[in-house]
């Protein structure tokens, strides 16, 4: 099914890049609502983004204030001319944020995930003419984004886009949701005509990493950013680590480098940082694969056997070779990688056996 989609329309906005959204993560108070947007709005900040249903991990937490909270951005839209926007998740919530005048809704990662909520949602939405951003589903599933964007255009939504929020991963280690850039690249490729926002926030969990994200969202060619701001972000009731002040939004945004005419691609840099990566990776477990290697030489030597098990080398050459050309790589190549990785260990077991 291919989206044929308009503009999101909000007043023009989206003619130029980037479109930003910002806000706090949660909104807490009317004060702290209204004095965020009125900071940004002073940076030229056009719509303001705030949570009002916080879907948290466990319960306990700050929740959001539900619909006593949508007044707050009522007053927003009425007395800062802002656009307002907020996550919705059920039917009701989308009933409520209507009722109250928001301009654009966002569906959150975890609702993504899920079919049967995004079924409902989508079946809330028929009829009404509201544009509506998905972000992607917390587990990197392209197919289940799509899915989710396709359900709510079924329902007649044509001022659909998407936000790359990142993905969660078990190996956590610079970002608190890995970008997995591949993943919104090919969403281009699928469908170009989407416009896809980055949101830096979700991605780095952290202040200091959300200005090299927006850059490197504009970078790969992402129509816009969502970015989370609060006036006082070491004390947000929620992600205070990842919020910035208007002044450092307006900072950042300021210093973005904005090339045109760009597809979404993934720069050379982010590339050749990927491989970064992934090279320290491969040393990483080879280390590893040494250590156990020379575990073994200790057990040979106390049980009295020879270093190289024929057999067993022999096992491991067909068994990979095969693997890596499922992987569409050539078996000699992954031949010949065994044959070095295996001549180093027996030079490490040899050490120990020798001793
Ligand atoms: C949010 O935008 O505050 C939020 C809860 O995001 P996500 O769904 O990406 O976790
Ligand atoms: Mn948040």
């Amino acid at each position: 099914m291919d989206f044929e989609l308009k503009k999101l329309g909000l007043n023009g906005l989206d003619e130029k890049r980037p479109l930003v959204i910002a806000g706090p993560c949660s909104a807490e108070t009317e004060e702290q609502v209204m004095d965020t947007a009125r900071q940004l709005a002073a940076k030229g900040v056009k719509i303001f983004r705030a949570g009002v249903w916080k879907p948290r991990t466990k319960p306990g937490g700050f929740e959001g204030h539900g619909e006593t909270a949508l007044p707050w951005l009522q007053r927003v839209k009425q007395e800062l001319g802002m656009l307002i926007t907020t996550e919705v998740a059920t039917p009701k919530h989308v009933e409520a944020a209507l009722g109250a005048g928001v301009d654009l809704l966002w569906v959150g990662a975890r609702t993504t995930a899920n079919p049967f909520a995004m079924q409902e949602l989508a079946d809330s939405l028929k009829g009404v003419d509201v544009p509506v951003l998905v972000k992607n589903p917390v587990n990197p599933d392209i197919e289940l984004w799509i899915g989710a964007l396709q359900r709510i255009y079924g329902a007649g939504i044509k001022r659909l886009g998407a936000i790359h929020r990142g993905f969660s991963s078990v190996d956590q280690k610079l970002y608190r949701n890995v970008p997995l850039w591949h993943i919104p690249i090919e969403l281009h490729r699928r469908y170009p005509n989407l416009p896809i926002i980055c949101d830096p926030s979700h991605i780095g969990g952290r202040r200091d990493l959300i200005a090299p994200l927006c850059q490197q969202a504009m970078d790969m060619g992402f129509e816009g950013l969502i970015v989370e701001s609060h006036c006082n972000p070491d004390c947000a009731w929620s992600d205070a680590k990842q919020q910035v002040t208007p002044d450092v939004l307006d900072f950042i945004l300021d210093r973005l480098v904005i090339r045109d005419n760009i597809e979404l691609t993934e720069s050379l840099s982010s590339l050749r940082k990927q491989i970064d990566v992934m090279d320290d990776q491969l040393l990483d477990l080879l280390t590893k694969r040494m250590r156990v290697s020379r575990e073994i030489a200790k057990y040979k030597k106390e049980h009295n056997m020879g270093v190289v098990q024929t057999q067993r080398y022999a096992e491991i050459l067909d068994k990979r070779c095969a693997q890596g050309s499922l992987c569409g790589m050539n078996p000699d190549f992954v031949r010949r990688i065994y044959e070095f990785i295996h001549e180093e260990s027996v030079r490490q077991q040899m050490e120990i056996i020798n001793k």
